[in-house]
Formats: structure tokens, C-alpha cells, sequence
């Protein structure tokens, strides 16, 4: 949607393939038949770090149906020790986390002064260096001398709803990049974002206005099959039904998967396409509940102690008045242990979570559950990913890449998806003669 964006306002000519009926990839919403709601395929944040994404929301006149924290703020609770937060005070940055850090109940001492080290040692972090790239965030931080509490109360809250893994799955590169880009670069960088409307709504409906406002053609419900090349220039894209789509340039926005599947001989062994075959996906469960009664107060709030790991007052972001109904999204990131347990188990031992960490929801009554599986949520970046991801540009002269997997230096998130599109539309715009 990005590069089709891109590449319309720089005055060519577009057509867009997209295998789904609607756009909107990995972010998407649907219409729960039981309670009627436009429901998240999984609840996405961003970052007031996120400035292409933030570029791309205004452009197509979606950001005015999305919050942005003005400053930082991150409630966080442990069932069996209560509160803490997280929050940005008006002190120049890297400071500006100080004041709220100090008060931050759910570390101790000893945490708090090594973690604070810590995170002096990563603003001063190169973060290109090459063993950052093969070491995980744990063996990073272990070597650093920080405590299972500080690893479990701190750096994993944000690591894992950050890249969707344990931080002794991640790569210390990619870690230090989200406290570089998130935290401790400007001051508003950490503020957090989420869409106030299903996120179809935001995005996917909202591309499509955009693109077809400006004689963009959309053939969607439509899979690319094939890539026809001669190995040097691709010559058209055979689709499902058929047809072929020809242009100056193709610009590919798939999964690495996909994009592997429809190389076609002449491409398929070439060498620049064997390194992504190595990439990982990892999984995202969300789980939905729908109460009786107001069992949160907070727009979100993160959780220590408990399986729960960021729990979303979806009423109260979408500015539902349920008649005191209430719906609450938990979102599990790195979810490897939960994707192949049975729905029904999940919905017990989430449940029993939730009553655990918010009294009023002990005596509340649940009137659905939803719980939704993302297999294939995000790629991981895990030891040796980096070298996995490749350029916009390719070897084949008129075929570019997109895709949040691709070489963009950010995890797999929608700000990483936006700079792959513009980063591919650049590609394009540069292989014609001015
Ligand atoms: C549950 C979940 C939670 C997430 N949470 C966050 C979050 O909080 N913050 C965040 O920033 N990111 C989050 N992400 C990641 C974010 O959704 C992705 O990074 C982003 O959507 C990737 O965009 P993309 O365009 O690179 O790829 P995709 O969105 O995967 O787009 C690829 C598109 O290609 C289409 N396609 C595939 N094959 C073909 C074919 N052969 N022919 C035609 N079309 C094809 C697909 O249908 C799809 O529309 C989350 C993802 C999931 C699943």
C-alpha cells in the first residue's frame, strides 16, 4: 500500500494485486457475528518513533482515527504487588524517562541502578556492530549484570510487544535499536499509538480510497501465481485467474514465503533469493472477552507476574458505550506456547488470569470469548536474521522488493512495512532515466 501510495504520487501509473477481496495484509479487522463489533486480527500499537507510519496515516487522512499518547504513559501491574508506571516527564531525553524510572515500583534497588547502566550502555551502543547481531538480548543484558526482576519487570515488557519475541530469542542489535529509537532518541519517541476504529478501517479501506482517488487499479481477490522472466527482466505476473499483469516495474510486497513461491525457474535459483528462505515467523494470540461490567479503568495497561501480557480496554479505545459492558483484548506476543492449545483452554486459563489481576472481574460475567491465532504474525530477529533480509533493489533490473522483512533495519511492524513501500518506490523511481 506504501510503495502503490509512493509511487502514485510520484505520477506513474499503478496497479495493485493483492490475493484478499480487501487490503490491509497483516492488519486487518473483521465483523464478529456474535456481538457485531469490528474486531483486530491482533491489537497493533505503534510508537511516536514510528514516523513513517505516522507520515503514511496522514497522508491518507486516517491519522485523526488513531491516538497518540501527547507524552509517554505506561501503566503496568503486578497481581501480587500492585501498580507501577512508566511515564515521560517534561525533562530534555534521555532524562525525560528518569523521574518515572526512579519511582517505578516494580524494581528494586539494585535493579533500578544496574538497569540504569544498562541503558546508558545502550545510547552509547553501535548498534551495527556485527556481534549484535548474532547475540541475544539476554546474553546481552545477563553480561550486563541485569537481575531476573529487572529482565522480566523491564526489558521484556517492551522487547517482546516490540519484535514478538523473548529477549533471549532477539538479537541484541534489534533490542538496542528499540530502546535507541523508542526511548531514549527524542522525547516523544516511546508515546504509543493505537487505531480508535477497526484496523481495517484505518488503513486497508482508507489505501484504497487513496489509491483509487488517483486512477490507482486494484485487482483484489486475485493471487500473483508466477513471475515471467527471462532472469534479467520480469516480463509480466500471471495471476490465479488467469490474466497477466504487465508494467515497467513490479514491485514485490509479499511475505518472503509467497514471494518464493512465484520466482519461476529462471529466478528461483538465482543467489540474491536464497537468504530469506531462512527467515522465521513467529506467533501472535489475542484473546477477547466481552464482560458484564467495567472490570478496567485504563486504556491499556502491561502486566508483570501473570501471563497476561498487555491487556487493551477495547470499549473504552473505541469509544463504545456498551451500556457498562466491557470488552478487553489480551494480547500475548511470542505466543509459541499458546497457538497450538485448544481455544477453549485458553479461555479458561485467561480468564482465571484476568480475575486474578482485576478484582472487579472476579464477580463479572463473561458473555463471549474470541480467541484469534496469528501463526505467521511477524518474522523473528533472531541470531543471523539481519543478513537474511534483502535490498528494495534486486539483480533482476526491473523487479523491487517490500515487506516489512525486508533489509529496513526495524522489526516486523507496520513502521518497517511503510519504509520497505517507500524504500521500494524510491528503487523504482531510480532505475528510469530522469
Ligand atoms: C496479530 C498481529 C499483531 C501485530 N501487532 C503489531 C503491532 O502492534 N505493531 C506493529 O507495528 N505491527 C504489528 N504487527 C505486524 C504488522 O501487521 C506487519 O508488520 C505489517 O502488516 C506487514 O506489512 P507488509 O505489507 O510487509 O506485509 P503483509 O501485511 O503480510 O502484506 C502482504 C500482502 O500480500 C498479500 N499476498 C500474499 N501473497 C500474495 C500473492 N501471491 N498475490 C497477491 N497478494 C498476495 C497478502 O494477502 C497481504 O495482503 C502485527 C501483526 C499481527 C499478525
Amino acid at each position: 500500500m506504501a510503495a502503490a501510495c509512493r509511487l502514485l504520487d510520484a505520477g506513474s501509473q499503478v496497479t495493485l494485486v493483492e490475493k484478499r477481496p480487501y487490503l490491509g495484509g497483516r492488519a486487518f479487522s473483521f465483523t464478529d457475528p456474535a456481538t457485531g463489533q469490528e474486531v483486530d486480527n491482533g491489537q497493533h500499537i505503534f510508537l511516536g518513533c514510528c514516523v513513517y507510519y505516522i507520515d503514511f496515516l496522514k497522508r491518507l487522512g486516517a491519522f485523526e482515527q488513531a491516538r497518540l499518547q501527547p507524552k509517554m504513559r505506561a501503566p503496568v501491574l503486578s497481581p501480587s504487588r500492585g501498580a507501577g508506571l512508566l511515564s515521560a516527564a517534561p525533562l530534555p531525553k534521555p532524562l525525560h524517562l528518569l523521574p518515572s524510572f526512579l519511582s517505578y515500583r516494580l524494581l528494586g534497588f539494585k535493579d533500578k541502578a544496574l538497569a540504569l547502566y544498562a541503558l546508558v550502555k545502550i545510547a552509547l551502543t553501535d548498534r551495527t556492530r556485527p556481534a549484535l547481531a548474532q547475540e541475544s538480548f539476554g546474553g546481552w543484558l545477563r553480561r550486563h549484570r541485569q537481575t531476573r526482576r529487572s529482565i522480566d519487570n523491564f526489558w521484556n515488557l517492551i522487547v517482546k510487544p516490540c519484535v514478538n519475541d523473548d529477549v533471549d530469542d532477539v538479537t541484541a542489535a534489534m533490542a538496542i535499536m528499540v530502546f535507541q529509537e523508542g526511548l531514549l532518541r527524542t522525547r516523544g519517541g516511546s508515546r504509543i499509538g493505537y487505531a480508535r476504529v477497526g484496523l481495517s478501517k484505518l488503513m486497508g479501506d482508507a489505501a484504497q480510497e487513496y489509491i483509487e482517488a488517483r486512477q490507482g487499479r486494484i485487482l483484489g481477490g486475485r493471487t500473483a501465481v508466477s513471475l515471467q522472466s527471462d532472469g534479467r527482466r520480469i516480463s509480466g505476473a500471471l495471476l490465479s485467474d488467469g490474466s497477466a499483469v504487465r508494467g515497467d516495474a513490479y514491485v514485490s510486497a509479499l511475505p518472503w514465503n509467497e514471494l518464493a513461491s512465484i520466482l519461476g525457474p529462471e529466478l528461483e535459483g538465482q543467489p540474491f533469493f536464497q537468504p530469506m528462505k531462512g527467515l522465521k515467523a513467529a506467533p501472535i494470540v489475542n484473546v477477547h472477552l466481552w464482560y458484564d461490567r467495567q472490570v478496567m479503568d485504563e486504556e491499556f495497561i502491561a502486566l508483570v507476574d501473570s501471563p497476561l501480557q498487555w491487556v487493551f480496554n477495547k470499549t473504552a479505545i473505541l469509544g463504545r458505550d456498551d451500556s457498562g459492558e466491557q470488552w478487553v483484548t489480551i494480547s500475548l506476543s511470542a505466543a509459541f506456547e499458546y497457538v497450538d492449545k485448544p481455544k477453549k483452554a485458553l479461555e479458561d486459563s485467561f480468564v482465571a488470569a484476568m480475575a486474578e489481576a482485576f478484582p472487579r472481574a472476579r464477580d463479572a460475567k463473561v458473555k463471549r470469548v474470541l480467541v484469534v491465532k496469528q501463526n505467521r504474525a511477524t518474522f523473528r530477529c533472531v541470531a543471523g536474521s539481519e543478513r537474511l533480509r534483502p535490498t528494495a533493489k534486486t539483480p533482476v533490473e526491473n523487479l523491487f522488493l517490500a515487506g516489512d522483512w525486508t533489509d529496513t533495519g526495524w522489526p516486523s511492524t507496520m513502521e518497517g512495512a511503510v519504509r520497505s513501500g517507500d524504500a521500494a518506490a524510491e528503487a523504482v523511481a531510480g532505475s528510469f532515466p530522469p
